[in-house]
């Protein structure tokens, strides 16, 4: 029998628990199993944190929330779905019907803290399971040609949210001129949701800089430039450029969640740029910053920052095409971003570690 993943209250080690038990699907309602589990700095976030936030009457979260499922079986009066198609399931679900901004924000990326439960991250376990049952509104079929790398929908679809959101916003101020020009992009980090920015970029056939710690000779290094993307580095980059209009970026993704990275990059953003938070530390420190020059500068040049947070059903939808339509060009280096894959029986290192060099680890079930 394959055993879950679970975070206990009060530890910040994970346990191997028995699998809870499904019943049949009731009507309306969907089973699956697991395929595979990606492992994520929000599981290592829950665990160092010591305090998961469970389901009712748990004393733990069964974790895992980056999942490529099959369907076993469905309930009567489902039809959009049948046993064997390959889904993604949704992280995030609305808690109840109607939700504090009265539904007029979208659902459910939009609304506010605390009206909405994330499958193993707030309050509903996770798929670190092997059979669970959910809804069909929240799985997404995965066509059977990105089986091998479906698990990073997931994801891409966060990294494609904060690109959206960007390009909408930019089309709001100032018209086509993305359409027109291709916006100059950097991406500062090497762990998954820098790769899955760099996915979505190239996508759209943006020239993207990335922005490292590591030696350029090392392995993550390596992988941006089979994205076709620059990289730079701590030791060898300049933040202070020349000519911030003519050498600088229009839209920059942060993800390191790293406070002095984002001051630095901050003062590369051209006129009317865009920068965008994907990441941040768990427990932030108080340092000391000259803020004020970047607020100087963002209103001479009019700039944005922009925070957003998990995906809109578009999202999902537009990362799994990703992975189609990018598979002639980098279906190699996506494949490439998993890293390490293990059983659930040797996962439990995993979650509280990341390997030096390691992207992605994938939990396989039998
Ligand atoms: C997940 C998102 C989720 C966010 C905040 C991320 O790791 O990918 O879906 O909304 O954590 O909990």
């Amino acid at each position: 029998m394959t055993n879950s993943v679970a975070a206990f209250t009060g530890s910040p080690v994970p346990k191997l628990i028995e699998p809870l038990p499904v019943d049949a699907p009731e009507p309306g309602e969907v089973c699956c199993e697991t395929l595979m589990l990606g492992i994520c700095g929000t599981d290592r976030d829950i665990l160092e944190s010591t305090s998961p936030v469970c389901p009712l009457d748990s004393e733990y979260l069964v974790l895992g929330h980056e999942c490529l499922a099959r369907v076993v079986q469905v309930g009567s009066g489902v039809t959009n779905c049948a046993a064997g198609d390959l889904v993604v399931p949704a992280v995030r679900r609305p808690r109840q019907q109607e939700d504090s901004a009265g539904q007029i924000r979208r659902r459910v990326d939009m609304v506010p803290w605390g009206d909405y439960v994330e499958r193993g991250i707030v309050a509903e376990h996770g798929f670190s399971l092997p059979t669970w049952i959910d809804r069909p509104e929240f799985l997404f079929p995965v066509p059977s040609e990105i089986k091998d790398v479906a698990v990073l929908a997931e994801p891409i679809s966060v990294s494609e949210k904060a690109v959206r959101e960007a390009e909408q916003i930019q089309d709001a101020r100032l018209g086509d001129e993305w359409q027109r020009r291709a916006p100059r992009v950097l991406i500062t980090g090497l762990g998954p949701i820098a790769f899955a920015a760099a996915i979505v970029c190239r996508a759209r056939d943006w020239p993207v800089t990335i922005y490292g710690r590591d030696d350029p000779d090392s392995f993550r290094a390596g992988l941006v430039t089979k994205f076709d993307c620059d990289y730079v580095n701590e030791g060898t980059y300049s933040w202070s450029l020349p000519d911030v209009e003519q050498d600088g970026f229009d839209l920059i993704l942060e993800c390191t969640g790293n406070d002095v990275v984002m001051m630095q990059a901050a003062g590369t953003l051209a006129s009317c740029g865009i920068l965008v938070w994907e990441g941040s530390t768990r427990l932030p420190q108080p340092c000391q910053h000259n803020v004020a020059e970047i607020m100087r500068a963002g209103i001479l040049r009019n700039h944005v920052y922009l925070g957003t947070v998990n995906n809109a059903p578009v999202d999902m939808a537009a990362a799994l095409e990703h992975l189609v339509s990018q598979r002639p060009r980098y279906g190699s280096a996506i494949r490439q971003l998993v890293t390490r894959r293990i059983s659930v029986d040797d996962s439990l290192w995993h979650y509280q570690h990341r390997e030096r060099q390691g992207v992605k680890t994938v939990v396989v079930f039998d």
